[in-house]
């Protein structure tokens, strides 16, 4: 694609990254055929393509974003399909996350939007702020029968509805909290590596069982395990808000608390349960590229940076002789996962090879609709999705739904009776330990 920047935009690093990223467009409109808001809306300004010529034409003519630019970025979930059918190698994400802050820098939401956001941008990353507004949502959950509800589905929900919306997403009970930050967690016999569990936010107070599987089945396997006590929120919420300066303050904390334990006691590894913060930990190195101070730091951790399954996978798990009979799991490839971080076999195959008969969902490249809080800002289109997401599980008759996102079992666990678990859950049961609370919803209520 032909870019029209002048010498003194390309000055600016983050214009000479977008023109790279659109010079490699070749408009050819591959991308068109999974993206989800697409597929449903049939819009070509609702396309990855689309949304790049919207992009393009902001940052070349250097305009604050229109209310129609807004609309349509609005709606992208930022599921990186599209970076997956591109042939070009055209770099959606860099581009969106520009075209994010900048909207939030320079464009005026109404009043009651921006509240919103504020709110979901203070309470998510905080743990213990989020558990207090879990509790309270629960009580609020009968007031939202009294809010103005549309009476079909809308591309542009009002903030009656997005207020139905988060209050839906509330859980009916909330687990006992999990193991502090600090905490050190040896390795079973012999150490063979010592990695560090990224804590999570949000998944830490709806279910840190999943980080406790993840311990049991890496200690059981050789590996030491710590919680490092100053790391914060990966800054994954914020950024997707267009909120940069939250999130990059965030990177820059973790960085420095994982460095320091990383000169204490050694890390192989800095482990992610939750793909959503893994696609973002392992982009820190690109966010922080232009910081003198800490480009080198956030490139080494990216690169420390794994999921567990991609972990676990090096590790030589030692099943239990078929414990778990021959449960059928329905894998749900978390977009963050399959297109943010290519890692696509490597949970089937330890799945299978620990027991389970793994079935693919038909549609697996269309995102579930929950893409951090993109089920509380576009509740209807997240809806469709979700419910198109379900009736495709629906197809492979699973006993159990596995994910590696919290954020997708919530998602999913909301329209459907199917327990839903993070992998680890299974591959920490069939390697000896618990059976996981296949019925312990974390859904809402
Ligand atoms: S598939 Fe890639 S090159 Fe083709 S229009 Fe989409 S982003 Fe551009
Ligand atoms: S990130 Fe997902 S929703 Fe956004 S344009 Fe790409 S495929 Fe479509």
């Amino acid at each position: 694609m032909k870019t029209e920047f002048s010498l003194a935009q390309l000055a600016d690093p983050d214009i000479a990254e977008a023109d790279k990223i659109l010079r490699a467009c070749v408009h050819c409109g591959f991308c068109t055929a999974t993206c989800p808001t697409y597929v449903l809306l049939g819009d070509e300004l609702d396309s990855p393509r689309g949304r790049i010529y919207l992009i393009k034409e902001m940052l070349e003519k250097d305009r604050p974003p229109t209310q129609e630019v807004v609309k349509h970025i609005d709606r992208c979930l930022s599921c990186l399909a599209c970076m997956t059918t591109c042939p070009s190698g055209v770099n959606y994400m860099h581009l969106v996350d520009q075209a994010r802050v900048k909207i939030e820098k320079e464009y005026r939401r109404p009043l009651p939007e921006r509240a919103l956001r504020a709110i979901l941008a203070l309470v998510l990353p905080r743990p213990g702020l989020f558990r207090w507004s879990m509790m309270l949502a629960r009580l609020g959950r009968p007031l939202a029968a009294l809010l103005p509800a549309p009476k079909v589905a809308t591309a542009s929900p009002t903030m009656w509805r997005r207020i139905r919306a988060m209050l839906a997403l509330a859980p009916r009970s909330l687990p006992a909290r999990g193991a502090a930050g600090g905490s050190v967690f040896p390795a079973l016999g012999e150490r063979r590596g010592r990695v560090a569990l990224l804590q999570g936010c949000a998944q830490q107070v709806l279910a840190p069982r999943i980080n406790l599987a993840a311990v049991n089945l890496l200690t059981r396997h050789g590996v030491e395990v710590v919680l490092v006590k100053d790391e914060q929120c990966c800054g994954a919420l914020t950024h997707h808000l267009g909120q940069d300066g939250d999130a990059l303050g965030r990177a820059r904390a973790n960085i420095t608390a994982w460095l320091a334990e990383a000169e204490q006691g050694g890390l192989d590894a800095i482990l992610v349960t939750a793909s959503g913060c893994g696609t973002v930990i392992k982009d820190y190195g690109f966010m922080l590229r232009e910081d003198r101070e800490f480009a080198g730091p956030a490139a080494k951790i990216s690169a420390l940076a794994r999921d567990i399954t991609e972990y676990a996978d090096g590790l030589d798990l030692r099943p239990k002789p078929q414990q778990q009979g021959d449960l059928i799991v329905a894998y749900h490839s978390a977009c963050s996962l399959q297109h943010g971080q290519k890692i696509t076999q490597a949970p089937k195959e330890l799945l299978s090879k620990n027991g389970f008969v793994v079935k693919d969902i038909p549609e697996g490249h269309l995102c579930c609709g929950s893409a951090g809080t993109y089920n509380i800002l576009q509740p209807d289109i997240a809806n469709r999705l979700r419910d198109r997401k379900i009736a495709n599980i629906a197809m492979v008759k699973p006993d159990v739904i596995a994910a590696g996102n919290i954020g997708c079992m919530v998602q999913i666990a909301g329209g459907t009776s199917v327990p839903v678990v993070h992998t680890v859950e299974l591959l920490d049961w069939a390697t000896g330990g618990p059976r996981p609370g296949l019925n312990s919803s974390i859904g809402p209520a």
